[in-house]
């Protein structure tokens, strides 16, 4: 689960972290007020959606000459016409789709003075399994970019679980930042205090880009990106509140009322296939006869009827579906419930593009038949790259 950066640096704050003064608005009628409540002489305007490079984003309704999705206003007067500008229009970055992201709440914040933007993040790295920061001088631009031209100017730090952040890494840090004064010191705080927020809340990604040196010395966090680890909700009902479903997407939350795993794609063939394992090998063959998967499914091991219905409706609810590819193997999971489930599925939603089935295992006979006297248009397939090259010939046209 993501949350919006007002929200991460609320929460940062409650641990003691250096953050800016904000206040978020939903309406322009609250910009001036919110203006009011910060000490000036900078504001800065900074569109709240689940996505980063809002800064260099564009607006699809302002045009190219438009500023971008975080601007700076020196009056109160300057950040009620900027929240007026921004607030409803659609804000394209890096980080979202083409379509980009309505901007429906903004955060003005108090603006600091930079001396220098650093690049810091806490993430699970799965190489040397361990939590690692992971730190670099060039903040405030595309960390991949940094990465792919001078991978040398990025220093990661693995922390020891059973000790924590120590005096070695702190120093590793510290020095890997180039940090002096007051910002060392600060550091010597600001890091524990980061790595404490990252384990207790069970993150999976706490980014700041930029933690910024201010003019004055200090460090400051000026950029919050947060992910939770969605198997360790359950411990943390708190966490709950913070959740932006305007911002899911509608399919994936409809898919994990079902408890069904299901990432959307941006191609045309719509995926339902079990197991994990199978599903990856099904995109993987699509993509090899030439064509894009529209989602990740995978209905589980002993899915109900009930499920598959629900998860064949997702999938055919997409308008950007052309195709529908069914792959099964029946382990647990039993082929004439597949079946019973995608007849359901199409008695309630209708069926309007082609659809190929692959069912192997488990009661695959009572499976095909039921299939078969549904009266239903099911192209039939004998084995995977059968089944792949018949839904992508399907798709094409031919
Ligand atoms: P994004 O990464 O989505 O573009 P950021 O929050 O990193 O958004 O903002 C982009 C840039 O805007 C920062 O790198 C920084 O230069 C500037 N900026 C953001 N917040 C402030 C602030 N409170 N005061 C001064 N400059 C800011
Ligand atoms: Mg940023």
């Amino acid at each position: 689960m993501n949350i919006h950066e007002y929200q991460a640096k609320e929460l940062l704050r409650g641990y003691g972290v250096p953050v800016a003064k904000g206040v978020p608005l939903t309406s322009a009628d609250e910009a001036e007020a919110a203006a009011r409540q910060l000490p000036g002489p900078l504001y800065v305007v900074k569109s709240q959606i689940h996505a980063g490079g809002r800064g260099k984003g564009k607006f699809k309704e302002l045009g190219p000459d438009a500023k971008g999705g975080v601007r700076l206003a020196k009056t109160v007067e300057e950040v009620v016409s900027n929240v007026k500008e921004m607030l409803g229009n659609t804000l394209v970055t890096k980080q979202t789709s083409e379509a980009g992201k309505q901007v429906n709440r903004l955060y003005i914040e108090d603006g600091a003075d930079i001396d220098r933007e650093l690049y810091l993040s806490i993430l699970v790295d799965r190489t040397v399994g361990r939590i690692a920061f992971v730190a670099s001088t060039e903040g405030g631009m595309d960390i991949e970019q940094v990465a792919h031209d001078t991978p040398e100017k990025i220093v990661t730090v693995p922390v020891d679980p059973s000790t924590g952040l120590g005096d070695a890494e702190l120093k590793q840090l510290i020095e890997a930042y180039k940090l002096d004064g007051a910002a060392a010191e600060d550091a010597k705080s600001l890091f524990p205090a980061l790595y404490k927020a990252f384990t207790e809340k069970d993150m999976s990604l706490l980014e700041v880009n930029p933690l910024i040196v201010m003019t004055d010395g200090h460090l400051r966090v000026l950029d919050a990106k947060v992910s939770f680890d969605n198997n360790a909700m359950f411990r943390h009902p708190e966490l709950a509140e913070l959740r932006d479903v305007t911002e899911e997407d509608e399919k994936e939350i409809e898919a994990s009322k079902y408890d069904l795993a299901y990432v959307a794609l941006d191609g045309n063939i719509g995926c339902m296939v079990n197991g994990a394992g199978l599903a990856m090998a099904t995109m993987d063959i699509i993509k090899l006869y030439g064509a894009e998967p529209a989602n990740f499914l995978d209905v589980g091991g002993g899915a109900s009827k009930e499920k598959v219905t629900a998860a064949f409706k997702i999938i055919t609810a997409d308008p950007a579906v052309k195709g529908i590819l069914v792959n099964i193997f029946g382990g647990i999971m039993k082929c004439d419930v597949i079946a019973e489930g995608v007849i359901a599925a199409v008695k309630e939603v209708g069926l309007k593009v082609p659809l190929v089935v692959r069912l192997e295992g488990t009661n695959v006979d009572l499976g095909k038949k039921i299939l078969r006297e549904s009266g239903l248009d099911v192209v039939p397939a004998d084995d995977l790259d059968d089944a792949a090259q018949k839904i992508v010939a399907a798709v094409k046209g031919n």
